[in-house]
């Protein structure tokens, strides 16, 4: 059974939140194309006016009204003068890891910070994945050819997963589709990166469990895809089984790829260490993934944190082969050596143990890929967001 219960470590009463708020403005950063229309109806501004604004908000990212350029300044004055803002997301600390990936915490409106993470030259996941574009010639600055961003969909999160230390924080709050989308907007702006002239990739890996806060995320993936020109093909996004969360996915016209957290082979292990198991076992999550129509040559990841001594011997390998080829749909496996955090106990596993886990894989004729650890130094690797200003 989940456990759902909202923590409200570290806010300030809602009451004085909201009077702060009132001070500072309602934000419209992430708002709809519809619901800029009726957030600013009293205005009565034409379509086109709108679309200046979303295109001042989503491509050109600016941080104050006064940018908005194509507005007449007596507009952009009367809707400041309502309380109207950008409120887009602002990076409030930066952590830098000696192999060039940035971890941020990001401050939201009501005080909490979410964590995001930046990586250069990628996350190891589509090192061989043949079907991503080249990066268009000459655009993206030298430092790297390619990037991905780590996003969080909630601050904490409630599923309980034994080895993550995010988990150790419960669940705090969902953040909006504004405030997920701001991470991405807050770490192009940081890089001055254009995301449709560079190779940019997203992972929704960060924080939270993006189904249990399936409204908001979808919300962002649309705002990233449709206005900030991200395409879809170069977003992923990772569940660790959510079922209902699965199913709506699999109706959604613009979606990321999907990445399912195994972790285990089968469900005895799998309920020790992910008790969401116990609400939606592996069989019931295969279905679910069955029914999300996938494009040319799209396969499903699965994630495997390898536990040392846990879910990392060779029979285990041989349990996973069986698993994803009865899943019966075009899959690959990632595999991740599980990066410690204060309090968790469970071990690393050998490397000798991680290199011998893919080959039984690949022998078996099951794609397998093993993700470098990124930014562990910094606390920025897999599972060990959890927000905190001083490590
Ligand atoms: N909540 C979602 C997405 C965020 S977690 C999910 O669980 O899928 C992203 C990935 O990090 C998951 O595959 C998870 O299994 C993995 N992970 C969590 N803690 C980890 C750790 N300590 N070391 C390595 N990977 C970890
Ligand atoms: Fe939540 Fe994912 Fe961590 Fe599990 S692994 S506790 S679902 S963030």
């Amino acid at each position: 059974m989940l456990d759902l219960k909202m923590s409200s470590g570290g806010t300030l009463p809602t009451s004085i939140l909201d009077a702060e708020r009132q001070l500072r403005g309602r934000s419209l950063f992430g708002l709809s194309n519809h619901e800029l229309t009726e957030e600013l109806a009293e205005f009565q501004p034409a379509p086109y006016r709108i679309r200046q604004l979303e295109t001042a908000l989503y491509r050109q990212r600016v941080s104050s009204l006064d940018e908005v350029t194509t507005w007449p300044q007596e507009l952009r004055e009367r809707v400041k003068a309502a309380g109207l803002r950008v409120g887009l997301p602002q990076i409030v600390a930066t952590f830098r890891s000696v192999d060039g990936t940035e971890r941020y915490l990001i401050a939201c409106e009501d005080g909490q910070t979410v964590e995001t993470v930046w990586m250069p030259e990628g996350d190891g996941v589509s090192v061989d994945e043949p079907d991503l574009p080249e990066p268009s010639s000459g655009s993206a600055p030298a430092a790297w050819s390619r990037a991905t961003i780590c996003v969080s969909s909630q601050i904490g999160c409630a599923v309980n997963c034994q080895f993550c230390l995010t988990a150790k924080l419960g669940i705090v709050r969902n953040l909006t589709a504004g405030e997920i989308a701001g991470q991405v907007a807050a770490v192009l702006n940081r890089h001055g990166v254009d995301p449709e002239r560079s190779r940019v990739n997203l992972v929704f890996m960060g924080m939270g469990e993006p189904f249990l806060n399936f409204d908001a995320f979808i919300a962002a993936v649309r705002l990233l895809v449709g206005k900030m020109g991200i395409p879809e093909s170069r977003m992923t996004v990772s569940t660790s089984g959510v079922v209902p969360g699965i199913l709506r996915f699999a109706e959604e016209p613009v979606r990321p790829r999907l990445a399912i957290s195994l972790n285990a082979p089968n469900d005895s292990i799998r309920e020790g260490i992910m008790p969401i198991t116990r609400k939606w076992d592996i069989a019931l999550v295969l279905d679910a993934i069955r029914r999300v129509p996938l494009r040319p040559r799209e396969r499903v990841t699965f994630e495997y944190v390898l536990l040392g001594g846990l879910n990392d011997r060779p029979e285990h390998a041989d349990e996973v082969v069986k698993l994803v080829r009865r899943a019966n749909f075009p899959g690959k496996v990632n595999l991740i050596a599980w990066n410690p955090g204060p309090g968790v106990p469970f071990a690393m596993p050998a490397e000798e143990d991680v290199v011998r886990f893919q080959t039984r894989l690949r022998e078996q004729g099951i794609p397998a890929f093993i993700r470098k650890p990124r930014g562990r130094d910094i606390y920025a690797a897999c599972g060990q967001l959890k927000k905190t200003a001083n490590s």
